[in-house]
């Protein structure tokens, strides 16, 4: 096992990680901008080194400065977390060359996975079910035209280097496709600096499923299981649940081995995802993130298992212990993502957190590294917590959930906390009868 992990992140899943390495028994060293001097992850890891200013691009995400991190404090692993350079392939690459442990997977299924159109053929080869679409990229609009009207309208414009719901586009009709094509290229250029995209038949309906992995890279690989993620709004999750209203053991075992099979063949290793839609009781991949989610909390809940500890563990070069045999599933889980936002325009609300009253009791979770007094910096993404919930049954969670949002005080700022108040007490929430399409048509209404 490792001796010590730089944490290359901020917030609550740094201070998630540190959990985990201090329950092993590992130092933990934080990094942090200028502007998080002091957060919590600073203050609770036991050395920490200040890599530059507040813009990520000059801090969080800057190699060579993490890069001496690594070497001051004599770390000899880096947990990347989640965004930032969790699915960098080349970070992952140079951490090698430099015999530092990525905790993750190989520099090349990172590189795989993060290009989408490859991914989609790595799955398909793998026996992954994917959703009808080009052949890779489209380069013309002719040759758009073409694919569009073999697969019927409408259809899905994506950016083959997408990632947090950007450079997607919908065409409804013909008379659609050219601007969609356009927009969704230069946002895809924006963002990634690449401005390739492909076509997807765009499904109307489907819920968002995703299947957690995890691999040694030895050719052992498991599923925990499913998380619905299908409460989103402009493509990025809001609430996340485990297990999904609309699978039951049967289909949850078949897809469930249909990804653990694919990640043997790959001799996948460690924590992964593999995403798909679910319309008409079939699924379709769309991706696999080759990292921690931000929702692994809500699996955490309903198999017992720690999935930061096994990542360390199989990154130390352990074989995977666990069997599929050994995972069980047990209750409901449900995490609601507490942004630093107002909760409906979802405009950022940086600033002060004057009073923290977050919950507690039976089956209650909070992952966030703010406390009270605490300012929240403008510079990062706005969530500064998750709140967890889990119960015997669907039932017992959204009746628990329903209390702890009650009891959930925070003051100085706008949180997201009003909109689960809301969601907490809808028909189709509480009969688990939503898409992906249901929170923005909710949020439409007056
Ligand atoms: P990103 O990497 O940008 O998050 P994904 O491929 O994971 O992109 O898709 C994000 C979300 O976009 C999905 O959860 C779903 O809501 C929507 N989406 C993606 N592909 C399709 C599709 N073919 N049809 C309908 N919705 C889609």
């Amino acid at each position: 096992m490792f001796d010590k992990v730089l944490i290359a992140n901020r917030g609550e899943i740094a201070l998630r990680i540190q959990r985990a390495c201090k329950e092993l028994g590992i130092s933990t060293v934080a990094v942090h901008s200028t502007a998080d001097a002091d957060a919590m992850h600073v203050r609770l890891a036991d050395e920490s080194v200040c890599i530059g200013p507040p813009p990520a691009s000059e801090s969080y995400l800057n190699i060579p400065r993490l890069l001496a991190a690594c070497e001051i404090t004599g770390a000899d692993a880096v947990h990347p977390g989640y965004g930032f350079l969790s699915e960098n392939a080349r970070f992952a690459e140079i951490l090698e060359e430099h015999n530092i442990t990525f905790i993750g997977p190989t520099s090349e299924h990172i590189r795989i996975m993060g290009d989408k159109i490859e991914a989609k053929e790595t799955a398909k080869k793998l026996g992954i079910p994917v959703v009808p679409g080009s052949d890779g990229a489209v380069t013309s609009e002719t040759q758009a035209m073409k694919v569009a009207k073999e697969m019927g309208f409408p259809v899905l414009i994506k950016a083959t280097a997408g990632g947090g719901g950007r450079g997607m586009k919908v065409a409804h009709s013909a008379q659609d496709l050219s601007v969609a094509l356009s927009t969704a290229r230069s946002e895809a250029k924006a963002a990634f600096g690449n401005d390739s995209v492909y076509i997807e038949k765009y499904l109307t309906k489907p819920r968002h499923i995703e299947i957690q992995v995890l691999g040694d890279g030895q050719g052992n690989a498991i599923h925990l299981g499913e998380r619905d993620c299908s409460l989103q709004r402009r493509h990025q999750k809001v609430w996340e649940e485990a297990p999904s209203p609309a699978l039951n053991a049967a289909a949850r075992a078949k897809i469930g081995e249909t990804v653990a099979s694919a990640m043997r063949k790959l001799k996948y290793r460690g924590a992964g995802t593999v995403e798909f839609l679910f319309e008409d009781g079939e699924f379709y991949f769309i991706e696999m993130n080759t990292r921690l989610q931000v929702e692994h909390p809500v699996t955490e809940a309903i198999t017992g298992i720690d999935l930061v500890l096994e990542q360390l563990r199989v990154a130390s070069g352990a074989t995977l212990t666990l069997r599929q045999e050994d995972v069980t599933f047990s209750g409901h889980a449900i995490e609601c993502r507490i942004n630093a936002e107002n909760a409906r325009t979802f405009r950022p609300s940086p600033g002060r957190i004057t009073y923290w009253h977050p919950p507690g009791g039976l089956g209650v979770r909070v992952d966030s590294g703010v406390y009270q007094g605490y300012s929240i910096p403008p510079y990062y993404d706005s969530l500064i917590g998750k709140l967890i919930v889990h119960g015997k049954n669907r039932n017992e969670c959204l009746m628990r959930l329903k209390r702890t949002l009650s009891e959930f005080v925070i003051d100085g700022i706008e949180t997201t906390i009003p909109l689960f108040n809301e969601l907490i007490r809808q028909p189709d929430i509480a009969n688990g009868l939503y898409d992906i399409h249901w929170l923005e048509k909710f949020l439409g209404k007056p």
